[in-house]
């Protein structure tokens, strides 16, 4: 076993100062009647986090304090020494009892350990209570043998076993907490913004032990307050704080909790010290739970409206982009159009849309099937993209015609576009592997948006009849309204769309 030196040096100091604040300070009348026996808390803390190193530093400790304090008593060296030997060996086998069902119940309760309300019984029961009434009947003999004690029948017995429990509980009760919160890292916020009102608890009970005990009930709301602003923390050192203060008053004949004997005051403060105790630590843990069980909800909701919001934008991506070329659909287009035409009329700026359709698509299908065809039409759009400005809207209108929209652009302007994009088409053949390169022409219909347009099919109608007659006149043009004369037209002209 290797020794680590600074902790069991801390071990030991600790548990002689618990052992000599519970003796000196913390006992009614009777030498044996220690209302907190901090030491066994200390000794718990040291054998959880120590190990085995902690039962021969207990050992030693014990024996220390106990020969410095009862050293004038009528008790010779050679007698008290063994029996020291023997209740430090008790001692330390409650600690090691407390540490072994502290392992256990860590791993009985898992990840959550001490995180949950409905543990606290059987943390209390398991981890406090047992290793001290297996262990205090053993000391109530020793110290019977000693001639410590004298109790006339049984139920002096079990009262004096039972207020020894008592003592040790409550040292482990009020004290092992704060490892756990030790160890998680609790502590130093509520030391830091906590104090005031730890330090206003102390004196509100120290009031009530010597000034009047009524006010002892006052505690309650002030225990609340810190549960609900300190946590789970704040109630554990809030305990330690009126357990010490409770022992102390009693020592030092406070009022607050005298009774008819000192077994009765014993008892009365013990009663208190355990009800605040359980109720508060229990609080405590349940708010601990709905805050956690909250943050745990929120993240929830946060996660999921992120999902939906994903969702909603591939949705909404879905609703407005063409499947096969990935350029807006015809809806996105119209109401896009819809509101260039609105901002174009209110800002008085030109406006324009080509309108255009693959010369002879069927047969590129025919010739090299409809894959090919589909790889045309996304060549196509591509193309288009990549040579239209920013603010200009390319749209798959259906099966392989195509329309653009262009804001603040005049006729003329828009012409020279339509002319740009049809040689650009001619000029880059869909090239697929090794096949030999597959050219292909596209007609263009060419209109601006006219004070006359009542609605977008006025001017996409105009579109059509100059693409239809781009279509008529050869193919692989582009023609605008201004130039369509009326002779072109067809009373089914717009079968295009
Ligand atoms: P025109 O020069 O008069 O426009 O002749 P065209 O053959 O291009 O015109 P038509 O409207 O007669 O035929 C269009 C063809 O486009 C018919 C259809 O099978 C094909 N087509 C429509 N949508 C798709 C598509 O998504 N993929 C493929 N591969 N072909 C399509
Ligand atoms: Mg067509
Ligand atoms: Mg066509």
């Amino acid at each position: 076993m290797r020794i680590k030196p600074k902790p069991a040096l801390l071990l030991l100091c600790s548990y002689m100062l618990a052992a000599w604040l519970s003796i000196r300070l913390g006992t009614i009348q009777s030498a044996y009647l220690v209302v907190i026996w901090l030491a066994s808390g200390i000794a718990m803390m040291g054998a959880i986090q120590l190990g085995r190193q902690a039962y021969t530093v207990i050992l030693i400790g014990h024996v220390l304090i106990n020969f410095a304090l009862y050293r004038q008593s009528q008790q010779q060296w050679f007698t008290l020494f063994p029996a020291l030997l023997v209740s430090g060996g008790i001692d330390a086998l409650q600690a090691w009892l407390g540490n072994y069902y502290y392992r256990r119940t860590r791993r009985y309760f898992g990840a959550e350990f001490w995180q949950k309300a409905a543990q606290l019984p059987r943390i209390w029961y398991q981890i406090c209570a047992i290793p001290v009434l297996l262990t205090t009947p053993l000391l109530v003999l020793l110290w019977y043998g000693m001639g410590l004690i004298q109790a006339h029948n049984w139920s002096e017995w079990a009262m004096i076993t039972f207020i020894q429990a008592l003592s040790n509980f409550a040292g482990v009760l009020l004290l092992l907490p704060l490892l756990e919160d030790w160890r998680q890292q609790r502590l130093q916020p509520v030391l830091r913004q906590g104090l005031p009102l730890l330090v206003g608890l102390s004196l509100l009970v120290g009031v009530a032990l010597f000034v009047d005990r009524h006010l002892m009930i006052l505690s309650l709301p002030v225990m609340l307050y810190i549960a609900i602003r300190h946590q789970i923390s704040g109630v554990h050192l809030g305990l330690l704080l009126v357990g010490l203060l409770c022992a102390l008053g009693g020592h030092f004949g406070g009022s607050g909790f005298i009774g008819d004997t000192p077994t009765e005051t014993f008892l009365n403060l013990q009663l208190f010290i355990f009800s605040l105790a359980f109720t508060f630590q229990f609080h405590a843990l349940i708010q601990q739970e709905k805050a956690q069980q909250t943050a745990n909800l929120e993240a929830e909701v946060a996660a999921r409206t992120n999902a939906l919001m994903q969702a909603n934008k591939h949705l909404s991506e879905l609703a407005t982009t063409d499947e096969l070329t990935q350029v807006y659909n015809r809806r996105e287009w119209q109401r896009r159009c819809a509101e260039a035409v609105v901002r174009a009329r209110r800002y008085k700026q030109a406006l324009s849309i080509i309108l255009l359709d693959i010369d002879h698509f069927k047969k590129i299908n025919d010739q090299h099937g409809h894959l090919l065809g589909d790889l045309a039409l996304k060549h196509l759009s591509r193309l288009c993209s990549q040579h239209l400005r920013a603010i200009d809207t390319f749209a798959r209108w259906g099966g392989e015609e195509f329309v653009i929209l262009l804001p603040d652009t005049e006729l003329e302007q828009a012409n020279l576009v339509a002319e740009k994009i049809r040689g650009l088409i001619e000029r880059n053949p869909l090239l697929v592997d090794q096949r030999p390169p597959i050219h292909f022409t596209i007609s263009l219909g060419v209109t601006a948006l006219s004070v006359m347009d009542l609605t977008l099919d006025d001017l996409l109608g105009r579109a059509d009849e100059a693409l239809y007659v781009a279509k008529a006149s050869g193919r692989n043009r582009v023609i605008n309204s201004a130039s369509v004369s009326t002779s072109y037209l067809s009373p089914g002209s717009s079968h295009h769309r």
